[in-house]
């Protein structure tokens, strides 16, 4: 659920993963809102505190939090509170971002184990490499050696461990897994596999109405810095959304986008408010007109989020995240 749902907001995905068995996200305010929403269960914060004061929310919201460093270990031996907490103890098995080496694992787990403040101790590492050829094979082997005898849940598992290993044993999958980008219906591992590939549906559309038309001549071009020439007669689409409503800027002449469910292409720069469409040759197609930037047009049709990422030379997991604020957001609990 971090980065607000992945940009789809906390309170509007709510009801639909009410079923989880818990939530996972980054900020303490994060945690906050869903608490507010009346979930009581379990409530993990990735990246743990960032300072001593957060675990006092910690205590008051009941929240589970990551310990991947000694000075989370130094705030929590100098925090007063009569409930103790369950923390989960990052390893760094390989992709050194966040945790302790194997080789102090053991000796962070000691620490946390003798004090008084922390109830459970969980055990969780992340992998670098789940969705590509390199894999997972030497973080889960590091991580299994140093944990083997230590009791306690595992989690280890993000959206691309749990798609492309389906068979790994369920001892080595663990107690819990994380999914993220696949709640959302985004590929992890794109181009290699697509959304429809792991059978996955978009959770968010972006799209807009044509509010301009412009017919073209051979030689006239679109836009700033004349970056698309027309080499025929055309019908260019105005679209009423541009790189402040987090379309992206990078996506050039060729970028999928659907008009009236239809497949068509975005043609010169993007604005700041604006895209230019290609509208010639689809029926129908003109002032009014809905415009996809991603996920399912009215008919049903879908442009993933993913082939949109990648003509911007990003991820799906940004484009989802960037959508602006100042984008209307409708819930559709179909
Ligand atoms: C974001 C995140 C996940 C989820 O990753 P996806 O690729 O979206 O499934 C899992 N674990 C941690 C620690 C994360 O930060």
């Amino acid at each position: 659920m971090k980065a607000n749902a992945y940009g789809h907001g906390i309170e509007n995905v709510f009801e639909g993963m009410r079923a989880a068995d818990g939530f996972a996200l980054l900020e303490p305010s994060e945690a906050e809102r869903i608490r507010n929403l009346g979930w009581r269960g379990p409530i993990l914060l990735l990246e743990g505190v960032f300072d001593a004061r957060d675990l006092e929310l910690c205590s008051r919201l009941n929240l589970w939090h990551a310990v991947h460093c000694d000075q989370q270990i130094d705030w929590l031996a100098a925090h007063k509170t009569q409930q103790p907490h369950r923390v989960f103890l990052k390893m760094n098995s390989g992709m050194n971002r966040l945790g302790f080496t194997p080789e102090r694992y053991r000796s962070a787990w000691a620490r946390l184990n003798a004090l008084p403040q922390v109830d459970e101790i969980s055990f969780m590492t992340h992998f670098s490499d789940a969705d590509s050829a390199k894999g997972i094979g030497p973080q889960l082997a590091v991580f299994e050696e140093t944990t083997r005898d230590l009791p306690g849940e595992r989690s280890i598992c993000n959206s691309a461990a749990m798609l492309r290993y389906p068979d790994m044993p369920a001892q080595a999958r663990g107690d819990w897994v994380r999914g993220g980008i696949l709640l959302y219906g985004g590929a992890p591992d794109y181009p290699e596999k697509t959304a429809d590939d792991w059978g996955l549906q978009p959770a968010m559309t972006l799209s807009a109405k044509v509010i301009g038309v412009q017919n073209l001549q051979p030689g006239d071009t679109v836009g700033y810095g004349s970056r698309f020439t027309a080499e025929q007669p055309m019908r260019i689409g105005v679209v009423a959304c541009g790189y402040a409503d987090g379309y992206p800027r990078h996506c050039g002449t060729g970028t999928p986008v659907l008009v009236n469910g239809q497949r068509s292409r975005l043609v010169g720069r993007v604005s700041m408010d604006m895209i230019t469409v290609d509208l010639t040759g689809i029926a129908g197609a003109g002032f009014g007109s809905e415009v996809t930037m991603w996920g399912r047009a009215s008919n049903g049709a879908v442009l993933p989020i993913d082939e949109v990422a990648q003509a911007a030379g990003t991820v799906g997991y940004e484009l989802m995240c960037a959508v602006a604020p100042r984008v209307p957001m409708v819930v559709d609990s179909r």
